[in-house]
């Protein structure tokens, strides 16, 4: 938990994210001899998330960690079927917003409209950008709008959107064959 390491050669462990890793952070209570290496941004959100585990058993610290897709990168490339047991696994949605301060405090998960879904649409609904009371046909016009921006075939065979233009139609998928939206 100190300032930057200015020689790390590191990425910002966090999924998605491209920054240096310049900021180490111990990866549990009792390991602290292992670290994540995070840019400012995300040791700042993992030192929230860890000050919220104060208090908390190492169990539950653990649990956390072992859920928290935001911690570890998606493997490349991933397959549909594997990235699906992923997210299945971790039976929670997004852990920064369940564990935040936000995320735990009922009145703002009520002011935010949020319903009840299973992790996997949660997590599509991230993906695609989309808000809960979408319809199904909201969501579709999205799905499409968010294709075209990231299919190699529309920006001249660009492929750096490749790995999210796969999260998007694993996304669209989850929503497509759902129950919880109105067509
Ligand atoms: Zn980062």
């Amino acid at each position: 938990m100190s300032g930057a390491f200015e020689t790390s050669t590191r990425r910002c462990d966090k999924a998605g994210c491209e920054e240096p890793g310049q900021y180490r952070a111990p990866k549990s209570p009792r390991n602290l001899e292992d670290f994540f290496w995070f840019c400012k941004e995300h040791v700042r959100e993992y030192n929230l998330n860890w000050n919220y585990f104060q208090g908390q058993s190492e169990e539950e610290f653990q649990e956390f960690l072992d859920n928290a897709t935001v911690w570890d990168r998606p493997t490349k490339p991933f397959g549909r079927a594997a990235q699906d047991q992923k997210w299945a696994r971790h039976g929670i949605d997004d852990p920064l917003e369940i564990l935040g301060a936000n995320g735990t405090n009922p009145e703002v998960r009520a002011k935010m409209n949020l319903r009840k879904l299973p992790p996997t649409e949660r997590k599509a609904l991230e993906i695609l950008e989309a808000k809960d009371s979408w319809t199904r046909a909201e969501i579709r016009k999205q799905y499409k709008s968010l294709v075209k921006d990231l299919h190699p075939d529309m920006n001249g065979g660009d492929r750096s959107d490749e790995d999210r233009l796969q999260e998007v139609v694993w996304a669209w998928d989850q929503i497509k064959e759902s129950r919880s939206f109105r067509d």
